[in-house]
């Protein structure tokens, strides 16, 4: 078996024990890496500052080798926090409004690009195969054919694949489109974000389409599939029983005292809908008063990217609207959204789901949503709760049995949550397993097997479950 390359921004490096920081996407990948042998090559999250970047630096995990590099601190302004997070990141998420588009950005993003191909060149092998990952990476590939590589190399985006009119806005659309026709196998969350990709081709006049998932750039023909990516769904389950014997566990319950919980969990970003979520919950309670002193929301929002103007600008607008709604409806014995602003471990996040009667996954855009899946995983299968589902998650073209809204639909979410709060046990039983069916048919080692069977042409499909490394499963969102 060929050895396995994984190119990503940032990389979940093991800590001194052996533990992986893991979490599905960081196992399934271990797995992959363990079962063939190979590397892991990303940024160390570190800058040197005006300073040349120094030497790789390398940890050796039994036959995976994670190996880090640093970036100057214009690379890091450059490619990361520009091109990256303000111009790719809302273009991918229809925010054509807050694109922060410059050419200094641009060449910095390819720039970085550049470097990280010359960074791998190295290290490679004839046979490799090389699986980079989501959109700080798209030229990558293009970057290593121009230095010679010959090798497989496959290329998944974590995000959505905008709309032709959405992306054809974007100043440098046709070199970027250009480079990502470089890979051999091209892996999108949904058949939307594929066809999105093949209009974009298509209006841009580039290469042909041969078949559903076949297309031919000048002499190189390429894969663009669907493969959405899943959870380690039986783990995630497991995780969640156990966390119902926990003291936080205890504690929680006995705090709601009753009340029927509902769940949000999402990073603080503009993409997840908090702030229309927060305005469908105040309008529910409004209408049906008699849940009023009998539900909570618990939304549970991390910060991220806080150098970025408008997280920082949304941080403040969610705690004022969380507290408004607080001074406007509660009680001094009922406070209807609890708002905590960190982050909570996975078995602890695990716990609340199993707990929650209803978790509120409404993001405007996302690629696929892995607390929408966590949050099913976690049920207890004769009583489970509700998932009440965004149409423009991924997750809702296989979860078609979660309730499914439009969340700029702030009336009709509301009535929503009033349908899921009221829902029938056998409704609920009905749909859980059907949507938990789903989750453990593709989980995210059969995501990996299915996108490494392509690219490396094999149909047969290598038990990575059984090169698990060792630790716990934590958080995912390593790359
Ligand atoms: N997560 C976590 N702790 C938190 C909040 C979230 O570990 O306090 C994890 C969550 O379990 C999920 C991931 O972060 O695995 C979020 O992934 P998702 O696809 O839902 O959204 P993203 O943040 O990638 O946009």
């Amino acid at each position: 078996m060929s050895r396995l390359i994984v190119v990503s921004n940032r990389v979940p490096v093991p800590d001194k024990r052996g533990t992986a920081p893991a979490g599905g996407l960081a196992v399934a990948l271990q797995s992959a890496l363990a079962a063939r042998g190979g590397l892991w090559l990303g940024w160390s999250g570190q800058s040197c500052g005006e300073e040349d970047v120094g030497p790789l630096r390398s940890v050796k995990d039994g036959n995976i080798e994670y190996a880090l590099t640093d970036l100057t601190d214009l690379d890091v302004e450059e490619y990361y926090h520009g091109f990256a997070n303000r111009v790719l990141w809302p273009i991918c998420h229809y925010r054509l409004d807050l694109a922060e588009y410059g050419r200094r950005e641009m060449a910095g993003y390819f720039r970085v690009n550049r470097f990280f191909a010359s960074r791998l060149l190295p290290m490679l092998q004839e046979d490799d195969l090389i699986w980079v990952h989501d959109y700080h990476l798209i030229p990558l590939a293009d970057e290593l054919r121009r230095q010679g590589v010959k090798n497989r190399i496959g290329f998944f985006l974590h995000i959505p694949w905008p709309a032709p009119d959405v992306f054809l806005a974007m100043p440098v659309h046709e070199e970027l489109l250009k480079t990502l026709t470089a890979y051999d196998v091209i892996g999108f969350q949904t058949v939307h974000d594929r066809e999105n990709f093949a209009e974009c081709l298509a209006r841009q006049g580039l290469g042909k389409r041969l078949g559903e998932s076949k297309f031919m750039v000048g002499e190189h023909t390429f894969t663009a599939r669907p493969y959405p990516i899943g959870i380690e769904t039986d783990e995630f389950a497991g995780l969640a029983k156990r966390a119902a014997e926990t003291t936080l566990h205890k504690r929680m319950l006995q705090s709601l005292d009753g009340k029927a919980l509902i769940i949000g969990v999402d990073r603080l970003d503009y993409s997840k809908g908090i702030t229309q979520r927060i305005d469908a919950f105040e309008t529910f309670l409004n209408r049906h008063p008699e849940s009023q002193r009998n539900v909570t929301l618990l939304q549970i929002t991390p910060k991220s990217r806080s150098e970025v103007p408008e997280y920082e600008a949304m941080q403040r607008t969610v705690a004022e609207q969380a507290g408004r709604v607080n001074g406007a409806l509660g009680t001094v014995d009922w406070v209807p959204i609890r708002y905590v602003n960190r982050s909570l471990r996975r078995p602890a996040l695990a716990g609340l789901y199993r707990m929650a009667k209803l978790a509120l996954v409404t993001p405007l855009r996302d690629g696929m949503n892995l607390v929408a899946k966590e949050y099913v995983a976690a049920q207890c299968e004769d009583d489970p709760g509700v998932l009440l589902l965004s149409r423009f998650a991924g997750a809702a073209q296989e979860l078609k049995e979660a309730v499914l809204v439009n969340p700029y639909d702030v009336e009709g979410t509301a009535e929503a949550m009033a349908r899921s709060l009221a829902m029938p046990v056998d409704e609920r039983r009905e749909r859980w397993r059907s949507m938990m069916k789903t989750l453990r048919e593709n989980d995210v080692f059969a995501w990996c097997d299915t996108f490494l069977g392509e690219l490396s042409g094999s149909t047969a499909r290598p038990a990575y479950r059984a090169a698990l490394p060792q630790g716990g499963i934590l958080r995912s969102k390593a790359v």
